[in-house]
């Protein structure tokens, strides 16, 4: 740690001092030989596991052939193979194509690129509380000022936020469903106040808020969204990044809201622990900027493509979405038990394996708890848990563990929260 802080900068929180020597599956052992329960997985992008057998293999296998060439120089199997896949398992039965980054801020920040090109409109509309990661244009569309946009500014111009439905915390201070600013139809309101529809170029959600704090929306929000979104010929973006495969129990978050995304950002998970991200979408929104104007020389590292094949063949074979349902069905009863026991747990939530509680010191005025919330976290580490938070209020305890976690072992990280939580909640 004193290294570390030494080093590099502080700007680069760490959740715990834990200096990890190896990891395999769901488990992480230190430098010392402790052994942690990783509920964490390096932020979502573990779903196949630490250290997949497959997707080593596979690394290792792509290492003896060729490391990098740039897809924009030769072609190699590895990238279009990917491409490929993703155009298939994507939602949507349309012809796709796929174009491949190094990470989610990069896929993000291609696709709104790419649906400036195909509308030549410039406005894009994003959610509050929404995360799309730190890169400028990426952390503009970001709807959350601490700690990611504080002193960061000026940022892009025509980027609008607009609220996403928090049923726990409407922004009107009413109660779903009769809330208007949490109704699809606030977009017509937004022409009217905020930017004509014809200047909008494209919307972008997450499916499910995962930084924002594991809130997905009434189920019926998103069909509303994106039939307004296809009036006014807006390119609708699902940034998938930490809700992709299978995390919520399906494939793809957006699968749960019934409607087809024109354009799927993916990373993260995707690529087994390598970096990686993908930019998929309809095949003529896709070629519509000019030859040259999308890539970047590692974009698709064959390295990334390889792993990333293996990670998915992983969790199409062993069928991790339902894993994922299981996983969450036995957290989500758990966190219920404990918030019997807790005012301190305002809200339980959450779809497949991304599951949450948030921590409030009054359950009436729903004052984050967040203070006790790093307390939590705190306790989890010391007894050999790693578990993350979330929430513009840093108040909000998530599960991103690795989705090949063994019963014992999901019981007994379920068991060292439990007890954090009963000792900071006294
Ligand atoms: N979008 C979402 C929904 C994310 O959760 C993240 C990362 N937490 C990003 C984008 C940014 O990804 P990256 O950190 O790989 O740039």
């Amino acid at each position: 740690m004193r290294l570390a802080e030494e080093h590099t900068p502080r700007a680069v929180a760490h959740v715990t001092p834990v200096a990890v020597a190896q990891a395999a599956g769901a488990l992480l052992t230190d430098v010392d030989g402790n052994t942690f329960i990783d509920f964490a997985g390096g932020i979502g992008a573990l779903n196949a596991g630490h250290r997949a057998d497959e997707v080593v293999q596979a690394v290792k296998d792509q290492a003896e052939r060729y490391l990098h060439l740039c897809f924009m120089v030769t072609l190699y199997e590895p990238y279009v193979r990917l491409a490929q896949k993703l155009n298939e398992i994507t939602p949507g039965s349309f012809p796709k194509k796929t174009v491949l980054f190094n990470s989610g801020s990069e896929g993000v920040e291609n696709a709104v690129k790419i649906a400036r090109a195909y509308t030549k409109r410039p406005a894009v509309i994003a959610f509050e509380r929404a995360f799309h990661g730190r890169t400028m244009l990426a952390l503009s569309l970001t709807g959350q000022v601490h700690p990611y946009k504080d002193g960061m500014g000026p940022f892009f111009p025509d980027v609008y936020h607009i609220p996403f439905p928090y049923t726990y915390r409407c922004s009107a201070g009413r109660e779903y469903p009769c809330c208007d600013v949490h109704s699809p139809e606030h977009l017509h309101e937004f022409f009217r106040t905020q930017a004509p529809a014809d200047s909008v170029a494209a919307l972008i959600a997450e499916p499910v808020l995962g930084e924002g704090g594991f809130v997905a929306p009434p189920p019926e929000y998103f069909q509303g969204v994106k039939r307004i979104c296809e009036e006014q010929g807006i390119v609708f973006i699902a940034d998938e990044v930490q809700t992709g495969f299978g995390r919520t129990g399906k494939m793809f978050a957006i699968d749960h809201f019934g409607v087809e995304p024109d354009i799927i950002v993916t990373a993260k998970s995707l690529a087994g622990g390598t970096p990686l991200s993908a930019v998929t979408g309809r095949a003529e929104i896709m070629d519509s900027p000019p030859l040259g104007s999308l890539g970047g020389t590692y974009g698709g590292h064959p390295l990334a493509c390889a792993a990333a094949l293996a990670a998915i063949d992983i969790i199409e074979r062993d069928r991790l979405p339902e894993r994922a349902q299981k996983i969450g069905a036995r957290v989500l009863e758990r966190f219920r038990n404990m918030q019997e026991q807790h005012r301190i747990i305002g809200d339980v939530r959450g779809i497949g394996a991304m599951v949450a509680m948030e921590l409030v010191k009054d359950r009436s005025t729903k004052e984050p708890a967040a203070d006790e919330t790093a307390a939590i976290i705190r306790r989890c580490y010391e007894s050999g848990l790693i578990v993350l938070k979330a929430g513009a209020g840093a108040n909000v305890i998530r599960t991103l563990m690795p989705l090949v976690i063994s019963d014992d072992d999901l019981d007994e990280g379920l068991g060292i929260l439990e007890r954090a939580v009963a000792e900071v909640a006294g």
